[in-house]
């Protein structure tokens, strides 16, 4: 049997004890590392680092802006971040998709990290649960079948299991995309992971089934089949059992 490759997971660096965050200090999280450390290689990133803030910094917030939309600033100094943010984020993004990692685990609440319910701020100081840090909303726009979580989901078993099961899942995907598309190669990966799809989802795996015979058959050309079975697929495994 083929040895397992070990998934890359993009993580942000304070939740692996690195003294990144504005007040200098860490979120370091024993548990995620003791369970899921053995496992991965952590490709770990601090945005608010890289975009070269220093450490320690003044805190940043998600603002609401009119027209403006959701802005990132340092209410102490009114410095406007969003811009500089969104174009780091882009290109940090891409990198970490030319590393091929296979997942993310972000910090919750950050307003740059958060992956969802994060405060936004209006004009009056008033803050809503509403907003999703700006670094990982490029994250989810950019590489939209990323199995992403927070520290604070993945506290959860069945989340914690089905990350772990999505994001080995996800490497195997990359094996496949790396060795070159073909109808055998797309044939044993659906045979392998046939049962799992099928525990999620019935419906989806009768889905791939048909796909998988349409290409045989002709009806349907491999690149197209392959978009849409990457979809499928891993939107199936992104809904918990
Ligand atoms: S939440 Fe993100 S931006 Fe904030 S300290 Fe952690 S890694 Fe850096």
């Amino acid at each position: 049997m083929s040895k397992q490759p070990r998934p890359r997971i993009g993580i942000s660096s304070c939740l692996l004890g690195n003294n990144v965050r504005y007040d200098g200090g860490h979120k370091k999280n024993e548990s995620l590392i003791e369970t899921l450390g053995s496992l991965v290689e952590w490709i770990s990133v601090c945005p608010e680092v890289d975009i070269g803030l220093g450490t320690p910094r003044l805190p940043i917030q998600l603002e609401r802006d009119g027209e403006k939309g959701i802005r990132l600033v340092m209410p102490e100094t009114g410095e406007d971040l969003t811009d500089r943010m969104a174009r780091y984020a882009i290109e940090r993004v891409d990198i970490l998709r030319e590393k091929r990692i296979s997942g993310y685990v972000l910090k919750s609440k950050s307003p740059s990290c958060g992956m969802e319910g994060v405060l936004v701020y209006d004009g009056n100081g008033e803050a809503s649960a509403a907003g999703t840090g700006m670094f990982a909303a490029v994250l989810k726009e950019r590489m939209p079948h990323l199995p992403v979580e927070d520290e604070v989901r993945l506290e959860e078993a069945d989340v914690r299991e089905n990350f772990i099961v999505r994001i080995f899942a996800a490497t195997r995907w990359l094996e496949l995309e790396d060795a070159g598309f073909t109808l055998a190669g797309l044939t044993r990966f659906h045979a392998q992971h046939r049962n799992l799809v099928m525990s999620h989802d019935p419906i989806v795996c009768e889905t791939l089934d048909r796909l998988l015979r349409d290409v045989e058959n002709e009806r349907m050309v491999l690149p197209e089949s392959v978009g849409r079975y990457e979809r499928e697929f891993k939107q199936a495994l992104a809904d918990t059992v």
